[in-house]
This record gives C-alpha cells, sequence and structure tokens, in this order.
C-alpha cells in the first residue's frame, strides 16, 4: 500500500500549519488562561467563533468528512486527513477552530449518513457549520462499557414518543453550552441476539426528562473546582 502524501494532502498540511501559526499559537497562553479561571469552566473561550469564521473562509472547514460524502465533503479521502488530524491533535481545543473536533465528527458522519432529510436540516447543517455542538453518550457507570453488549439503557417506543431509561457518563461536549443534540446508545431489542439488540437514537438536550447531573474532570482537569471528581 502506498502511504505517501498526495499533493493534495501536502498542500492542505502546508495551510493548515500556517494558519495555525498565524492564528492559534499566539492566542495559545490567552486560551490557556482563560480556561484555567475557575470562573469559566464549561464557557467558550470568546474568540473562537471569529476564528472559526476565518478557518471556514480560507477553506480548512469539515476536513474529518471523507470525499466518499459527496458535495458534503472538502473531498480528501481518510489517508489524506490523517496528518492533518495529527497537527490539530498537537494543541487540545485547535481542532475545533477547523470544525473537526470529536464527539462532532463522528456524529455528523452518522448524520450525513443515515440521517433523515429533516435530521439532517435540523442537526447535521447547523453541525456542519460550526453553529452547534453535539455529544455521544454510549459509555455507562454500571456495565463496563467497552464492551457495548454490557450496556443497560433501554429505549421504548411509546405511541409517536420514545421512553429511554439509563445513565450515561463520560459524555464528552455535553457540558458545552452550545451542545444542542445527543446521540445515545441504548438496546431496543433485549430478546434479540446479543449483537444485535442495540439501536441509536437522536436526544435533543432539552428533551424532556435528560438531566445533566454533573460534570466529570480527566486527566487533572477541572479538579480545581469544588464537587468535581
Ligand atoms: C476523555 C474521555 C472521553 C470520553 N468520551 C466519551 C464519550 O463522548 N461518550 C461515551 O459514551 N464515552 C466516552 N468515554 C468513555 C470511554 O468510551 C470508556 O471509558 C471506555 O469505553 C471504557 O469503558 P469503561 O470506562 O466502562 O471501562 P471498563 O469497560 O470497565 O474497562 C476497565 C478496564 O477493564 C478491562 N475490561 C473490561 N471488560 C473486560 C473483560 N470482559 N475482560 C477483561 N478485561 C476487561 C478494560 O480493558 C479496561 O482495562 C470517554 C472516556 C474518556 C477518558
Amino acid at each position: 500500500m502506498n502511504f505517501e502524501y498526495s499533493e493534495k494532502s501536502i498542500a492542505f498540511q502546508e495551510k493548515l500549519r500556517q494558519f495555525i501559526a498565524r492564528n492559534i499559537l499566539p492566542v495559545q497562553e490567552e486560551v490557556a488562561s482563560f480556561h484555567r479561571d475557575p470562573d469559566n469552566i464549561w464557557k467558550r473561550w470568546p474568540g473562537i467563533d471569529a476564528m472559526k469564521e476565518k478557518a471556514k473562509d480560507e477553506g480548512l472547514w469539515n476536513l474529518f468528512l471523507p470525499k466518499t460524502y459527496g458535495k458534503l465533503s472538502p473531498g480528501l479521502t481518510n489517508l489524506e486527513y490523517a496528518p492533518l488530524a495529527e497537527i490539530m491533535g498537537r494543541i487540545l481545543w485547535s481542532s475545533e477552530v477547523f470544525n473537526c473536533s470529536p464527539p462532532d465528527t463522528g456524529n455528523m458522519e452518522v448524520l450525513a449518513k443515515y440521517g433523515t432529510p429533516e435530521q439532517k436540516d435540523t442537526w447535521l447543517y447547523p453541525l456542519m457549520q460550526g453553529d452547534m455542538r453535539s455529544s455521544f453518550l454510549m459509555t455507562e457507570p454500571n456495565v463496563a462499557s467497552s464492551d457495548a453488549t454490557k450496556i443497560e439503557t433501554s429505549i421504548v417506543a411509546d405511541g409517536d414518543d420514545y421512553v429511554i431509561s439509563g445513565r450515561k457518563w463520560w459524555s464528552s461536549g455535553a457540558m458545552d453550552p452550545n451542545c444542542k443534540i445527543a446521540i445515545v446508545m441504548g438496546k431496543t431489542r433485549f430478546d434479540a441476539p446479543r449483537h444485535l439488540q442495540h439501536s441509536m437514537i437522536l436526544v435533543p438536550m432539552d428533551a424532556p426528562g435528560l438531566e445533566v447531573i454533573r460534570p466529570l474532570s480527566v486527566f487533572g482537569y477541572y479538579d480545581s473546582q469544588e464537587g468535581h471528581e
């Protein structure tokens, strides 16, 4: 297999490096000190939206979506995108600037592949514009969630609604004030073979009954906040 970078990927790499050098590196300390301030936890750094617009204007946008998605995609293969992800990954928060940050990336792919036209209008296109964020809710506190067959959340059809019963944690992005939608993994067929029981359901963050209980800290981040673990 040929792992050489294509000319297109090399050109994007160069453009990305230059954008980061011009726009991101100079404010790195400002962003870090903003997020170190306990008053700013779960707030968005105020400069982020202007920087996103700039990246969008320069064509450094939604780079993650593979070219198999046709006109939704900037036209890169996964192999062409991989070094771009590596460059963005050097600065913890920079992938959001290019609308390439998880869990939005995976969620957008799911919506692009399986969403109805209405779901795409409501969730996919605003996510692709960077106007909202999203979350992916699989992991549960009571089970070893690296094995998804153990997931306990139930999703039960009830007339025109679905009733979802369960508890999730480690839901990256759920505390972002811009997070409007969660893709939730649960089980709809408890009596099916164990690998055929699961479904994903779209849950707006303001759905009745959805309760965000508390933030979690990770890798030492947010430890300074009283009440965080
Ligand atoms: C920074 C961060 C972000 C995350 N973001 C998200 C997110 O957005 N959405 C989401 O749903 N989850 C998220 N997660 C959770 C993550 O997906 C889970 O932590 C991961 O899948 C492991 O599941 P677990 O924590 O239940 O650990 P466990 O499954 O309990 O695993 C603990 C240990 O036990 C081992 N183990 C488990 N089962 C077995 C077995 N049967 N035999 C032998 N060994 C076993 C594992 O290898 C591991 O070493 C995030 C986690 C982190 C740290």
